[in-house]
């Protein structure tokens, strides 16, 4: 009989997290949970430890500690809080880590997965867009595997399955163009987070939600393109793809072009990271193309779009500029959430930030630890809020 994999969620309560159980809790026989953890969503977090007999969880908030200790009372799963106890679940030994939490705050418990040499399922795309290189050396020094699970990564790689990518000439990933893809250009700076709010295709969190209608997650994509497959920023390209439907296409040198078709549903990419090499049935939608009739798609436009082209150039730039690009993007949407900048401020306070903070000088892989990449990360967030004080006095 084979021995049940080790599994560990890192953001388990969070839509990813909620997708991964959904596939695990159909097999329970084939998993033996280790630890799943969340931020403060606490009735959540003690009925999934409950249901998939976890043997700790992990609330990211040491205030929320002692709501935690009350909801698990009397089921033996032990309970922690805090950064802290985050990297520490990371060090429990797992054979598949999903890495969905929200944010910069997912880095430091990846990286910590990854040292265990246990196969880290990437959902947390801020993880290669700040700290891609760090990633990779840590994964190769420890003999660790790193999945693509965000769906245009997860299709590339599956296209990508037995070729060479030095023959790769170019690689496409799509984007639905998010909830604000046919509003006039003038009516863009009225729209509300509650309209960001809301996809047209994908059920996803807030944030990422609203970083699509930005298209701040495809800038951040691009550059997660650039970490994970190892191209240039030259071989890569968004294309506008209203239906969502084909997820990313490679195209080879030879002219052909090998794309990656499948539903909205992320249960198809977790489920691909989660039985790699295999492919095993999942409960997902098979699709009826011929119903579907057409697929579209047409240029992504970098006016409406300024995220794609900022991201070409913190690609340019390598190295910490994605950390303070991701840094920036954060802070401003925070701002965006709190109503004190427009939704179109969100990119211009980005590029502000981006001109204002020199990152030369750490642009290639040498040298970057976690301290560097988290001290570019605070002093950007600094640079971000001065520049969010002045936005607020000269142009609301
Ligand atoms: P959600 O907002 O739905 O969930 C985020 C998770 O992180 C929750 O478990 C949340 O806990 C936890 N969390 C929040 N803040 C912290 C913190 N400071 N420290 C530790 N944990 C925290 O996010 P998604 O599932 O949508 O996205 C997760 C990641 O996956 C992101 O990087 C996103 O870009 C990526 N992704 C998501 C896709 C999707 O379809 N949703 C598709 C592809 C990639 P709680 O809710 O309990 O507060």
């Amino acid at each position: 009989m084979t021995q049940p994999k080790r599994i560990s969620l890192f953001g388990a309560t969070g839509s990813i997290g909620q997708s991964t159980i959904d596939l695990i809790a159909r097999d329970p026989d084939a998993y033996d949970v280790v630890a799943v953890t969340g931020g403060r969503n606490i009735v959540q977090l003690a009925e999934d430890a409950r249901r998939l007999n976890a043997d700790i969880a992990v609330t990211a908030f040491d205030d929320e500690l002692d709501a935690l200790r009350d909801a698990l009372a009397g089921s033996g799963i032990e309970a922690a809080a805090g950064q802290g106890a985050l990297v520490e679940a990371a060090c429990r030994p797992a054979d598949w880590t999903m890495s969905a939490i929200i944010g910069y705050a997912g880095l430091a418990p990846g990286l910590k997965a990854l040292e265990q040499g246990a196969t880290l399922a990437l959902a947390n795309k801020e993880s290669l867009v700040c700290a891609g290189s760090l990633m990779k050396s840590t994964a190769a020094q420890h003999g660790a595997t790193l999945m693509p699970v965000d769906s245009e990564h997860s299709a590339v790689f599956q296209a990508l399955q037995g070729e060479d990518i030095s023959a790769v000439e170019k690689i496409i990933i799509t984007a639905s163009g998010g909830a604000f893809r046919d509003w006039p250009l003038e009516d863009l700076p009225k729209a509300t987070p509650e309209q960001a709010s809301t996809h047209p295709n994908w059920n996803m969190g807030q944030r990422i939600t609203i970083d699509s209608a930005s298209m701040f997650n495809k800038a951040m994509e691009l550059i997660e393109t650039k970490e994970f497959f190892d191209v240039s920023a030259s071989q890569i390209e968004a294309l506008i793809h209203p239906q969502s439907l084909i997820h990313a296409i490679v195209a080879y040198r030879d002219g052909g072009m090998i794309s990656h078709v499948g539903p909205h549903d992320m249960r198809h990419a977790i489920g691909y990271a989660l039985n790699y090499p295999e492919r095993q049935h999942l409960p997902v939608e098979r699709l009826d193309l011929a119903k579907i009739g057409a697929l579209n798609f047409q240029p992504a436009d970098e006016t409406r779009w300024p995220a794609l082209r900022l991201a070409r150039e913190v690609m340019e730039a390598g190295g910490l500029s994605g950390a303070v690009f991701n840094a920036a993007k954060e802070v401003a949407m925070d701002a965006f959430l709190d109503h004190q900048i427009r939704f179109t401020d969100m990119a211009a306070v980005v590029e502000d930030v981006l001109n204002k903070v020199t990152v030369t000088g750490h642009t290639d892989s040498d040298g970057m630890t976690l301290d560097l990449v988290a001290a570019t990360d605070a002093m950007a967030r600094r640079v971000t809020r001065e520049v969010l004080q002045n936005w607020m006095v000269e142009h609301i």
